[in-house]
């Protein structure tokens, strides 16, 4: 194979790629954005890649979310401290219910680049390009032509989400520890809302006992900082080129290893894993834990070839693959997926995505999920890696910590009338607070049965 550098994936065939017009200023803005500081350390990166070497081996469990597409507004108090504390209480659920450690990843600071089924799309009788993401273009109908000044915004942007998460984190999220901080009015069943209740009330207790014997203070950081890793899809290579570093190894002998320093963990999508491409190019050359979405259309033996590209030391957990058949598909695909990367002898990290397989079209028009779908292949995901003698190792979910209305069912009992009440997304649907929470409380049950 020919060697790699940051730049070796301009040599390949590229798919969703975006022509900014003004060539000169998206050469500036990269300049630019090359010379910044990286926004992760290689530190949290290899210690993150660590971690998922448990995951993969079954001893811990990864929870992956966020928005489908995270825009520049989002970079505000409120939001950024909803998501993560739906995120934090999804994982103390599943800590409880799974009884291994969780692994938080956000789709967070950075997620603003989307691939679009067609570059166009038709608005008022009038064809324009598609809307590819807040750090390409606008959403308005006007602000469709790309600007490199966004990449530039996205790297503030994602620098500032960042530095507030940090910050909350090292202040502690104490309001976990407080029942008050877990709002189950929304429950419509007595008694599903009286089994949340008795959940979360021994979630409470623990966190009281270890609060009491003094664990939780300096003595154990484990529950006064938590771990909270970013991640996005590496999607837009110029400008994830321009975050990729040269990092020293501690012997003087060995070259320096490359690793993007804009995120801890990014993901190919399903569109752009193709086996010549120039994403997969890319990705394996950098040190990052990575993801491979896995889609219907992924043939085993391509998963297998794609897997000795970017691992090709079969080194455990390095990459995630994130399965998105769909609740009705995913009995066709998994076994066979499974079998092979067995078969080829890497241990991976197997997440479920439950989002895109099971994306359809409301009668009003609005792309929404319905949350039993979600819910379904999730537990079908369970039950075949277990049938196999395998497991299912994490979850990625399109979430936020808002109460938007964008997908339909969920122990709110949301109907698809009620999607136009507070339907936000700009992208895919997304789990509200509440759905979130449901979807972290059914795989614990279904774990402790
Ligand atoms: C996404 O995760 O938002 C996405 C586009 O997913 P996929 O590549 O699986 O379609
Ligand atoms: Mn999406």
């Amino acid at each position: 194979m020919a060697s790699w550098t940051p730049h070796s994936w301009a040599q390949r065939p590229i798919k969703q790629d975006v022509t900014f017009p003004d060539q000169k200023e998206f050469t500036k803005v990269l300049e630019k954005i090359r010379q910044l500081p990286p926004l992760v350390c290689p530190e949290e990166v290899t210690k993150l890649r660590a971690q998922l070497k448990e995951v993969a081996l079954g001893r811990a469990f990864l929870l992956q979310g966020g928005d489908c597409a995270e825009l520049f507004d989002y970079c505000s108090q409120g939001p950024i401290a909803d998501k993560l504390k739906v995120l934090l209480q999804m994982s103390l659920v599943l800590i409880w219910g799974a009884g291994v450690p969780v692994v938080r990843i956000a789709r967070m600071a950075g997620q603003y680049a989307k691939p679009r089924s067609s570059a166009y799309e038709m608005v008022d009788g009038e064809k324009i390009l598609s809307f590819r993401g807040d750090n390409v273009n606008g959403f308005h109908p006007s602000d469709r032509t790309p600007d490199p000044q966004r990449l530039l915004s996205a790297y503030f942007h994602s620098a500032a989400t960042m530095n507030y998460v940090r910050a909350l984190l090292n202040a502690g999220f104490a309001d976990l520890h407080q029942p008050k901080a877990w709002d189950l009015a929304h429950v419509r069943h007595n008694h599903v809302r009286v089994e949340y209740q008795r959940i979360v009330s021994q979630l409470l207790q623990s966190l009281e006992f270890m609060r009491t014997i003094g664990a939780d203070s300096n003595g154990n950081p484990v529950l006064n900082t938590v771990d909270m890793y970013m991640s996005h899809e590496g999607l837009l290579l110029e400008y994830e080129e321009a975050l990729t570093r040269a990092v020293p190894t501690d012997n003087v002998e060995e070259a320096p290893r490359w690793f993007n320093l804009g995120s801890h963990f990014l993901w190919i999508g399903d569109r752009t894993r193709q086996i010549d491409g120039a994403h997969i190019e890319y990705f394996r050359g950098i040190q990052n834990p990575i993801g491979i979405k896995c889609g219907p259309s992924l043939e085993p033996e391509e998963l297998v070839r794609l897997l000795n590209i970017v691992n090709p030391d079969h080194e455990i957990g390095k990459v995630t693959l994130i399965s998105r058949y769909g609740a009705k598909k995913i009995n066709d695909h998994l076994p066979a997926h499974i079998e092979a990367v067995r078969k080829a002898g890497h241990i991976v990290v197997w997440a479920c995505d439950p989002m895109h397989g099971n994306t359809e079209t409301a009668e009003a028009g609005m792309k929404t999920r319905h949350f039993d779908n979600i819910m379904l292949e999730i537990t079908q995901a369970i039950a075949i890696h277990q049938r196999l003698g395998s497991k299912l190792n994490g979850i990625h979910l399109e979430l936020t910590g808002e109460r938007v209305t964008e997908c339909v069912g969920g122990s709110m009992e949301l109907s698809p009338q009620d999607l136009s009440l507070n339907y936000q997304t700009f992208c895919d649907p997304r789990l509200n607070y509440e759905q979130s929470l449901d979807v972290a409380f059914l795989i614990a049950r279904h774990y402790q049965e």
